[in-house]
């Protein structure tokens, strides 16, 4: 069985010394695609590295994340724009890129970091990856008015109102281990068309319920999370893993051999 993790973040400090070992058992377990999803410039140039270090296997998502933005540097968002532009052609799509209420004492920040992102993916014609944390009525509200190519909603977990919303624009959905257990994503999983749906880990956050406690996220959990969703889905886990092979390849624009 192929499987996809459309949303990891191999830069994290938590996978340095590990990623071999990582690579090996995502491999091992039949991942044929990673995307890694960056932060800041650090974890942008890093993560081009890995794409050239793990070739047709890893592949870039490059942006600024806004709990990022008040740690960032003097010129650090014109720089990683400038870095991001460069790397056309690698870069698979702009991520992960966020507006979070929980982080209000920094919302005018968010807001700038979050539209200059946008407008580079409308330049650069790339996909978006976005997580959104009380604010995904107003992000679907929103993103009409920018000429997007693709949206992946990552994680998305409420309300029930914006994710009809999100399909009706032909959006993305992605989800990970709390398919497993979680009521909340089982429902989203339930309510989206297998053809809108892709699977993540978001490695290397961890998960604390069974059978994940206590470790460090692999990839390699994509193969519970696709059971899960097949069970959801009353369908072949071999079916729902072929259908986002296909999903991936047309959100990606990455042909999987
Ligand atoms: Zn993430």
């Amino acid at each position: 069985m192929k499987l996809i993790d459309a949303h990891i973040h191999l830069s994290d400090a938590e996978y340095t010394g590990h990623l071999d070992e990582l690579i090996a058992d995502a491999k091992n377990a039949g991942v044929t695609a990673l995307v890694t999803n960056s932060m800041d410039l650090k974890t942008c140039i890093n993560d081009i590295k890995l794409a050239e270090q793990y070739p047709n296997l890893v592949y870039p998502a490059l942006g600024i994340h806004p709990w990022n933005v008040n740690v960032l540097k003097e010129n650090e968002l014109q720089e990683t724009i400038d870095f991001i532009q460069k790397q056309r052609g690698i870069t698979k799509a702009i991520g992960e890129i966020v507006l979070d209420y929980k982080y209000e004492t920094i919302w005018e920040k968010q807001t700038l970091v979050f539209d200059k992102m946008l407008r580079l993916a409308e330049t650069l014609e790339l996909p978006v990856i976005i997580h959104s944390r009380g604010t995904t009525d107003k992000i679907v509200e929103m993103l009409p008015s920018y000429n997007l190519k693709h949206v992946l909603l990552h994680w998305f977990s409420h309300p029930m109102s914006a994710l009809t919303k999100a399909l009706d624009n032909g959006y993305f959905i992605t989800e990970g281990p709390p398919v497993i257990y979680s009521n909340g994503i089982r429902e989203v999983i339930d309510k989206t068309p297998i053809t809108n749906l892709l699977t993540e880990t978001d490695g290397p956050v961890t998960y604390w319920k069974q059978p994940f406690s206590g470790q460090l996220t692999k990839p390699s959990y994509i193969r519970n999370v696709v059971e899960a969703v097949a069970e959801i889905k009353k369908m072949h886990a071999e079916e729902v893993a072929e259908q986002i092979i296909k999903n991936f390849e047309a959100f990606f624009k990455i042909k999987i051999n």
